[in-house]
């Protein structure tokens, strides 16, 4: 008979792999053992605290022999912060480990078969800065009773209790500076710090940002309401000095986990500040959505358009398109891009980078992708005129996916199928729903035939990745459309 374990059980066991929120995995006789900070190859003492049928989340007590890839992490605050789940584990084997989780998924969840996906996959796309390459960074603010001073850093795990963190190791070195700055100068003018558990008002959370490329520094201050912000020009001089080009403040009373408000207030310098992925421009606000790692999003969207393949003379669908990064991209190659995002104002921003990089065969819709692109072909597959927009839109030579985590929806991958672009391209930040998706397109015609992981986000157990498919001869297209089983569903 099996051997069962149970609460406060003590266990030697060695880690052999992550889970997806980098919890160490080691096995007791098939029994799951998932224990926090430990890593690959460590061997180590653990308790159980809390005992499941076939799996336990249990305590490390102690690493007996650690394993050959542990270092010690650069950030003190790594194990109490959360964000960086793989700091202990050194830069190389964070890769591997990423790349790794990729193929077991298409391998375990896509279905196919080991050799053939060694045989395609490229090499990942490395981070030249494994550290300092986020160019954004949103700290809660709080009122530290100990010290009787504002601390300024990250939610411990789940909870409100903010641990201050004085340099975060992701972050541009200036964000500590300027934090330590708008730290003091709360102190000094006795500015309130808010507490939804003390029913305080005051100032919630401050929200830096930095163009890599122009140097240019955003802060906005959230508030939770007006009356909170005194001597605001003080704070401007002293701003001013660290080469600030736009200081705002976010009016957001509500007591939820939503960090900014509705709107914003520029109270010194510009209303946004400007950088590049590439060549294109961006004007960013503090409400806007940006790619927090600009360099790395190069690479992948580099990736996504080598794999698009573009002649100048393409009809190019880009579905979950955010501001419209990609598509305008793409649109530098193509003939016409159609992009689709569910947030209006991101559409607003897309219209709005297409403009200011002077691209005029961009398009874009506001609505979910599938409902947006199956009304197209309801409306438009008895088109055949092949010089219409209508006809190119229904017969686009490639379409580009970037969904979010839970993947593509049922419909929008039957549209793509019924719809038989030449080429598809999708870009996933969630490798599992990536190879359900790929399962089913292949299932629908298609051929898999390249993929690129890229680590966008080092020392986290994120892993982004770009896939090729090619459709297969036209008689194989026979399917009635997409219907995710019971097992498939899971992964939404
Ligand atoms: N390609 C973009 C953003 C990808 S993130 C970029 O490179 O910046 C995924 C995007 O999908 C988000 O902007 C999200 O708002 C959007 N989204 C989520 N569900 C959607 C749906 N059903 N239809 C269209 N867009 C959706």
């Amino acid at each position: 008979m099996e051997k069962t374990y149970k609460k406060d059980d003590i266990l030697t066991v060695t880690i052999e792999d992550f889970s997806e929120d980098g919890l160490g995995i080691g096995k007791a006789d098939g029994y799951a053992l998932f224990v926090k900070d430990t890593v690959v190859g460590d061997t180590c003492r653990v308790k159980i605290m809390k005992a499941k049928k076939n799996y336990a989340f249990a305590h490390l007590e102690e690493v007996i022999k650690p394993s050959s890839f542990r270092i010690s992490p650069s950030c003190e605050k790594a194990k109490a912060c959360g964000g960086c789940q793989l700091q202990a584990l050194s830069y190389e084997k964070q890769l591997e480990f990423k790349e790794t989780r990729v193929k077991n998924n298409l391998i375990r969840i896509g279905g196919f078969d080991k050799e053939f996906i060694d045989s395609i996959s490229e090499p990942i796309l490395a981070n030249d800065n494994p550290f300092r390459y986020r160019n954004k960074a949103q700290y809660p603010i709080a009122w530290d009773k100990k010290t009787n001073a504002p601390i300024a850093g990250f939610y411990a795990g789940h909870t409100h209790s903010v641990i201050p963190v004085k340099d975060c190791l992701l972050g541009p070195e200036e964000f500590s500076e300027i934090m330590s700055i708008i730290l003091g100068f709360i102190k000094s003018e006795k500015i309130p710090v808010y507490s939804a558990e003390e029913k305080r008002k005051g100032i919630r959370h401050v929200l830096l940002r930095k163009g890599f490329t122009t140097g240019e520094i955003m802060v906005c201050l959230v508030f939770s309401d007006e009356s909170a912000l005194k001597d605001k020009d003080k704070l401007i001089s002293l701003l001013k000095e660290k080469k600030v080009a736009s200081l705002s403040v976010s009016i957001n009373p509500h007591d939820t986990n939503v960090i900014m408000g509705d709107n914003y207030k520029t109270i010194y310098g510009k209303d946004t500040i400007t950088d590049y992925i590439g060549d294109l421009k961006f004007n960013i606000s503090p409400l806007s959505f940006f790619q927090v790692n600009p360099t790395q999003t190069k690479k992948l969207y580099a990736k996504a358009l080598e794999y698009a393949s573009l002649s100048g003379e393409e009809a190019v669908w880009d579905l979950y398109c955010g501001i419209g990064t990609i598509s305008l991209f793409l649109a530098k190659d193509a003939k016409k891009v159609y992009g689709v995002e569910i947030i209006p104002e991101a559409i607003d921003d897309a219209r709005e980078n297409a403009q200011i990089n002077d691209i005029e065969n961009a398009e874009f819709f506001v609505g979910k992708a599938e409902e947006v692109i199956d009304r197209i072909w309801s409306e438009q597959k008895e088109n055949h005129d092949s010089n219409s927009d209508g006809y190119k839109m229904t017969h686009p030579d490639v379409i580009v996916v970037d969904p979010p985590r839970k993947g593509c929806d049922e419909l929008c991958l039957s549209t793509m199928l019924k719809m038989q672009p030449d080429r598809i391209v999708y870009v996933s930040c969630d490798s599992a729903t990536l190879a359900r998706d790929l399962k089913i397109l292949c299932e629908g015609g298609y051929e898999l035939k390249k993929i690129c992981a890229c680590d966008m986000f080092s020392q986290s157990v994120h892993v982004e990745t770009v896939t090729l498919l090619f459709k297969l001869s036209e008689a194989k297209h026979h399917f009635e459309g997409v219907r995710f089983t019971k097992k498939e569903k899971r992964y939404v």
